[in-house]
């Protein structure tokens, strides 16, 4: 598929065939970088915090997924050592080419996220149902598909988590983070059946941000879904994914691809708003 140097592709666009919490979030950001990334298919390689995420993720599924009186701090040590070897030959990891004490600080901050757990809640407390499930339903118009971190039994209901191992969002934008996990109560509900009482974004180290998963909170997170929907497809009817401008294009991976973005970031640098450090710099030169 041939790409011109700003994303415009003459051949016709062939949609989706599903929608997920991540790819909804990234076509509101910027339907142009949506297109570059979902129908152009040019590469973003995720950044060191993004695959530390996934360490994390992997020892917390190892961790859960045992019975609850192993799920200690030294059991999580002793799994997070097991992972280590084959996390760092992957590709994405060697392509990092990190080096020695880069190592020792991206180890640090993957122990700090899994030990985190542990300032949230006592895991040898938990009553889990399920971890990382793959929601693969039709949500009203929308072919829903995610993959929900854990699913517990509590005294109140059913709870939906998903970990976090960046920083927790400034006061205000919590609720938009909140969609995501609605989301996944929404599709757990319509795969398992039955109801959810609350869902969780739990950022490992600091705080738990909740919300009780009404009928009318599920239901407003699936009307924003399905607008992101019908806008995601009203752009391939008419081929056209405008450019969103703003502070997110010093780090997108595509202003090789955006002349808007380019031109949006020099406007920001000779405004003193954008650090010379980020990643999108090296396409200015
Ligand atoms: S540079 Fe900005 S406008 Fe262009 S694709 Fe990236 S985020 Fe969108």
């Amino acid at each position: 598929m041939s790409v011109t140097p700003d994303g415009e592709n003459p051949s016709a666009l062939t949609e989706p065939s599903h929608l997920s919490p991540s790819s909804a979030t990234l076509f509101e950001q910027c339907p142009r970088r949506w297109r570059l990334r979902y129908v152009e298919h040019l590469p973003d390689p995720p950044g060191a915090a993004a695959l530390a995420g996934t360490l994390v993720h992997r020892v917390l599924e190892r961790l859960l997924g045992d019975s609850a009186d192993q799920r200690t701090l030294e059991r999580a040590r002793t799994l997070a050592a097991e992972e280590w070897p084959l996390h760092q030959a992957s590709p994405e990891v060697s392509a990092l080419s990190l080096a020695a004490d880069e190592v020792r600080q991206y180890k640090w901050r993957v122990w700090q996220a899994i030990a985190g757990l542990w300032q949230l809640e006592d895991p040898a407390r938990v009553d889990v149902l399920a971890t990382e499930c793959r929601l693969d339903v039709q949500l009203g118009t929308v072919p829903f598909l995610g993959v929900l971190d854990r699913v517990d039994a509590t005294e109140g209901g059913v709870v939906v988590s998903d970990y976090k191992s960046g920083r927790p969002p400034a006061a205000g934008f919590a609720a938009d983070k909140l969609d995501q996990v609605l989301l996944y109560a929404a599709a757990w509900r319509a795969t398992n059946g039955g109801s959810t009482k609350r869902a969780r974004l739990l950022y490992l180290g600091s705080r738990s941000i909740e919300v009780e998963t009404t009928d009318e909170a599920i239901d407003g997170a699936l009307g924003r879904l399905h607008q992101k929907w019908d806008a995601l497809k009203s752009c391939f009817s008419s081929e056209e994914f405008a450019p969103r401008t703003g502070p997110l294009c010093a780090w997108c991976p595509y202003t090789a691809h955006c002349a808007e973005g380019r031109r949006e970031i020099r406007r920001r640098m000779d405004a003193g708003l954008v650090s010379r450090n980020a990643p999108a710099m090296r396409h200015l030169e």
